[in-house]
C-alpha cells in the first residue's frame, strides 16, 4: 500500500505545529502516511527538495526562511504564487516535476470570514511588508477592500509590494494601495475597518508591537498573524476594548487544510478538537 510521505522544511523547525496538524488529519481520515519536520538551512534547500522528490515524497510545506528561495527550484507556479513571490507548498510529481503553491492567501481569507461578515470593506491597515504581508494584501484585494494602507519600517519593501501588485493586476486592480511610515500609523486608526499585524513583533522572544490602538474604531477587526503566544499585547488590548479580533492560529490551520488538499485531493475537517490540541501545545 502506498505511504504518503510529507514534510515541512524550514530553519528553525523544531517548534513547527504542522506535523501535529497533518498527522492528526492523516490518522482521522485513515490515510496511510506520515508528515515530518526536516530542518533545512537555506543553502541546502535544493539538495533537500531533490532528495524528497527522488524518494517518492508527495509534497512538502515550506516555512521561514525558504518560501521565497523555493521559487528558484520549481517548474510550475500559479498567478498568486508569482505575484506574492513565495511558495509555502510544493507538490512533487512522479516524473520529477515540482509545483509551487501559496496557501497563505486562502488561509488568511478563510480565517477572517466570520470576523468581517457584514463589516464595511473600505479601508485596511497592514503592518509589515514581508512575505506574510504580501499574502495578506493579495487576500484583501480578492476580498474587494477599497484601500489598503501598508505601514512599513523599510519604505523600499512597501513600494515594491505596491509596484508588484499594480503590475500584475494591471487595470483589473480595484484596490488602491498606499505606503506609509509606521511612525505615522496612529492618525489612520480611526478610519480603518481592519488592522492586521504581519510583523513578528509580539511573538515569543520578540518585543511587543509598539502602537496605541486607543483611536481604533470599535467596529474594526484586529488580526495578529502571530499564534505563539495565543494572545499578543495587540490581541489583549483589542479584547479589552471590545474589538473583534483573531490570532494567527486559524490562518495556520486553513493554509494547512489547503496544502493537504493539493497533495491528497481530500479536504480535511477543521475541528474544535484539533484547535484545542494546538492551543495546548502552544501553552
Ligand atoms: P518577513 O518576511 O521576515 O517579514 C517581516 C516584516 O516585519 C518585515 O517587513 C519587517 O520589516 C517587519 N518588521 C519586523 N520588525 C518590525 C518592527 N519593529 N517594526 C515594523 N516592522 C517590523 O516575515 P514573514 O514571513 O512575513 O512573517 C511575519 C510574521 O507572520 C511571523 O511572525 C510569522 O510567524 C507570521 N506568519 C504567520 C502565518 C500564520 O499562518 N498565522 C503565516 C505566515 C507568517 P523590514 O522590512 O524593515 O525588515
Amino acid at each position: 500500500m502506498k505511504v504518503n510521505k510529507l514534510a515541512v522544511l524550514g530553519d528553525p523547525i523544531k517548534h513547527s505545529l504542522s506535523p501535529k496538524i497533518h498527522n492528526y488529519w492523516l490518522k482521522k481520515m485513515r490515510i496511510n502516511g506520515r508528515y515530518q519536520a526536516i530542518k533545512t538551512p537555506i543553502k541546502n534547500l535544493k539538495k533537500v527538495i531533490t532528495k524528497l522528490c527522488n524518494n517518492g515524497y508527495t509534497g512538502s510545506n515550506l516555512t521561514i526562511p525558504l518560501k521565497e528561495e523555493a521559487l528558484k527550484y520549481i517548474n510550475k507556479k500559479d498567478k498568486i504564487t508569482t505575484i506574492i513571490g513565495a511558495a509555502n507548498v510544493l507538490i512533487f510529481s512522479k516524473t520529477g516535476n515540482i509545483e509551487g503553491k501559496n496557501t497563505d492567501v486562502y488561509g488568511f481569507k478563510k480565517s477572517i470570514m466570520n470576523l468581517i461578515k457584514n463589516k464595511k470593506r473600505s479601508m485596511a491597515i497592514v503592518i509589515g511588508t514581508g512575505g506574510a504581508a504580501r499574502a495578506v494584501v493579495c487576500a484583501l484585494i480578492e476580498m474587494n477592500y477599497k484601500k489598503v494602507f501598508l505601514f512599513y519600517r523599510t519604505k523600499k519593501k512597501a513600494e515594491s509590494i505596491k509596484y508588484d501588485f499594480s503590475k500584475n493586476y494591471k487595470n483589473t486592480l480595484k484596490t488602491k494601495i498606499y505606503c506609509n511610515d509606521i511612525k505615522k500609523i496612529e492618525k489612520s486608526l480611526k478610519k480603518t475597518d481592519i488592522l492586521i499585524n504581519t510583523t513578528p513583533m509580539g511573538m515569543k522572544g520578540f518585543p511587543s508591537l509598539n502602537i496605541d490602538i486607543k483611536k481604533l474604531n470599535i467596529n474594526a477587526a484586529v488580526i495578529d498573524l502571530i499564534y505563539n503566544p495565543l494572545e499578543t499585547k495587540l490581541i489583549k488590548e483589542s479584547k479589552k476594548r471590545g474589538i473583534k479580533n483573531s490570532n494567527g492560529l486559524d490562518m495556520l490551520i486553513y493554509q494547512a487544510q489547503k496544502s493537504f488538499y493539493y497533495w491528497l485531493n481530500k479536504t480535511p475537517k477543521v475541528t474544535g478538537e484539533l484547535k484545542k490540541i494546538l492551543e495546548k501545545e502552544i501553552r
